[in-house]
């Protein structure tokens, strides 16, 4: 069959009494009744002067609520998660950022999101979570003439569905405008690489106002006419014990998730947990070989790793699903735009080089919003392939049989008086060192150099070792111009708002510059 255009025709294509959205201790929504849910609401949306394009910021906890909030947007505007954790502050700016037209927010909410709308004038929705037996959102009343209106509802490929804000990691957040053909795209992408069945059962316990969350674990099993379990959001214990109620087949999630999942087993009983699952898929930040090795032992399948950002609506490249096939420290190989390597003027370069990653395909969005300056140095044409490509700003290298391994940011490089440092490669070394728990090497600002070396290291539980050692462990291993000048032993990094760590900056919160 021809393949979906628009996010409505995702689930109109699948089985309509297949189990759709669950959630634990809820009754699953069907297909058909997710369809006639999400129109509703849409239809809700478009009666409060929602139309095409325009924002809906959607403040939820994580749930079946989130998803279908976010389903039902697309269908008549364009969906704007926002993480219910952030501030007044915070909201005044992201609404303003996004010009925001309404706020779904949960009915129980009297919170800073709800505060913020207000001050604008935006109209609010309340609707309750949490509480509905089934994993539904709200009810409508005339379900067929609301069905009428929305399959002539205008929506096409080239609307927007969906706008992120990247993770701010390296610069000021952007904002990212995702089509409905680049959302179709990845989920279509995501579900071929792990060979999706209408079978499958995902776990969702990644963020729902993320790109990872929305669409590696829900739109690409409805892509797939699979079934995803949307549970309140993650915590190791409670993944344990859903590993069995829920019953999945998969799930994808974050090194420091799968780290802690490895960790919380480890405590409870010795030998691997039972259950179906299928595999497991790590993205969004580099896993570790050893907490792959530690979580296919601990969940006794396969650990594949990919690489994603809110850019390509996720997904890049993906490891096969085989064990044999499968490499370790690698993001695998492009599963579904075309990646090659670049030099600093843009020449593309052989395998076995490493440079900037760059993507074009029918995934990554057409350019960042109200952002000229950014999308002049992200973008460009080339005519030897005759596509559009993307810096991802990444760098990495392909090996002779296709498989990328991304080796840092080209933004994180510490130039120390013109020589090139990559932060990681050192992060590798200190982490050989005998009590070092966590690494994280940056810049920091010196007079002469532009930039000296530092990194902030975390003790392994009870370890004594000094900061001298950790120095002269480097020492013997590292060029001199790479060893760390200093060495602060810290409790913990500091991360940002999705969790990663930042090194830009990192210098400055340690008080260095
Ligand atoms: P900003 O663009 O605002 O600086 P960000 O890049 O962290 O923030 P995201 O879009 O959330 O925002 O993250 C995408 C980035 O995460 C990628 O560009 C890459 O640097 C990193 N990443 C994702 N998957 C992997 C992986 N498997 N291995 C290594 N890095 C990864
Ligand atoms: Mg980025």
């Amino acid at each position: 069959s021809e393949p979906p255009l628009t996010i409505r025709e995702i689930l109109l294509r699948a089985e309509a009494e297949a189990s759709a959205i669950r959630a634990p201790g809820k009754s699953p929504l069907t297909y058909r009744q997710l369809l006639r849910h999400a129109d509703d609401v849409a239809s809700r949306l478009r009666g409060m002067g929602i139309s095409r394009n325009d924002k809906v910021a959607i403040v939820l906890p994580n749930g079946p609520e989130m998803a279908v909030a976010f389903l039902a947007s697309t269908m008549c505007g364009t969906a704007a998660p926002l993480n219910p954790a952030y501030r007044r502050e915070e909201f005044d700016f992201y609404l303003n950022d996004l010009q925001a037209r309404l706020l779904i927010v949960d009915g129980d909410s009297t919170g800073p999101a709800a505060e913020a709308a207000a001050a604008r004038g935006m109209p609010i929705v309340r609707v309750t979570c949490g509480t509905q037996k089934t994993a539904g959102l709200l009810i409508s009343a005339d379900l067929d003439a609301v069905l009428q209106q929305n399959s002539a509802n205008g929506i096409s490929s080239a609307d927007t569905a969906l706008v992120l804000h990247t993770s701010g990691t390296t610069s000021r957040p952007k904002i990212v405008p995702l089509s409905h053909r680049n959302l179709v795209a990845s989920a279509g992408h995501i579900a071929a690489s792990l060979a999706l069945r209408p079978d499958d059962v995902c776990l969702n316990i990644m963020p729902l106002f993320h790109i990872h969350g929305l669409i590696a674990a829900v739109l690409s099993s409805l892509y797939a006419g699979a079934s995803v379990s949307c549970t309140p959001g993650f915590n190791a214990l409670r993944f344990i014990a859903l590993l069995k109620s829920e019953d999945p087949t998969w799930y994808t999630a974050v090194p420091t998730m799968h780290q802690a999942i490895v960790e919380r087993a480890a405590r409870q009983s010795a030998g691997a947990l039972k259950s179906r699952l299928r595999f497991v898929r790590s993205s969004s930040a580099s896993l570790p070989p050893s907490v792959l090795t530690e979580l296919e032992t601990t969940l006794g399948c396969t650990v594949i790793e990919a690489y994603g950002m809110t850019e390509a609506a996720h997904q890049m490249t993906s490891n096969p699903l085989t064990k044999a096939e499968r490499r370790p420290g690698t993001v695998g190989r492009p599963a579904g735009p075309m990646v090659r390597i670049v030099d600093a003027a843009g020449n593309f370069l052989p395998p076995c080089t490493e440079g900037e990653i760059v993507i074009s395909g029918p995934n990554v969005t057409s350019g960042y919003e109200n952002n000229p300056v950014a999308n002049a140095a992200a973008f460009f044409d080339d005519g030897g392939t005759n596509a559009r490509w993307f810096r991802t700003g990444d760098l990495g290298r392909f090996d002779q049989d296709g498989y990328l391994t991304v080796t840092g940011r080209i933004k994180e490089i510490i130039n120390r008086g013109g020589e090139k440092i990559s932060p990681r490669e050192v992060d590798e070394v200190l982490l050989l060192a005998d009590g070092v728990a966590q690494a994280v090497t940056f810049g920091y600002p010196h007079p002469k150099l532009g930039e000296e070396v530092s990194a902030a290291v975390v003790l392994a539980l009870g370890s004594k070792t000094t900061a001298e050692t950790i120095r002269s462990f480097a020492a013997d291993r590292l060029a001199a111009f790479k060893v760390p000048r200093k060495i602060i032993i810290v409790e913990e990094v500091p991360k940002g708002a999705t969790g990663k760590v930042q090194r830009i900056g990192l210098a400055a919160l340690l008080g260095m510059g």
